[in-house]
């Protein structure tokens, strides 16, 4: 299962991701910054910071969550600042809303 998609592999094809870029150190291939990564998402994270890469597709943080329970507390504090929130639901729920409000203004069956 890919850390980041949610999507299944065979095993031969998954990769492993240092969550974290490794910068040639050597704690970083630690376990708690290693996730499975297909090769379409460990491709397209190589060259992005970790946030950015997470910030551009929100479910990566989703499943970042649900298959990284094992990374470091810095990681999983990463990933879980950038899970969309019920908040973050209920900002697009009253701007739709207020959006109606402006249609209902036009309505043809206003006097
Ligand atoms: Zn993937």
């Amino acid at each position: 299962m890919c850390a980041y998609c949610g999507r299944r592999f065979t095993a031969a094809a998954m990769t492993l991701d240092h969550v974290a870029p490794r910068r040639g150190r050597k704690a970083y291939d630690r376990r708690d910054n290693l996730v499975l990564a297909c090769p379409a998402c460990n491709a397209e994270k190589r060259d992005l910071a970790p946030i950015a890469f997470l910030l551009a597709r929100r479910t990566r943080a989703v499943n970042l969550l649900r298959y990284g329970a094992h990374l470091s507390p810095m990681l999983i504090d990463l990933a879980r600042s950038l899970v969309p929130t019920e908040a973050d639901d209920a900002a697009a729920v009253a701007s739709e809303l207020d959006q109606l409000d402006d249609l209902d203004d036009e309505s043809p069956y206003l006097d």
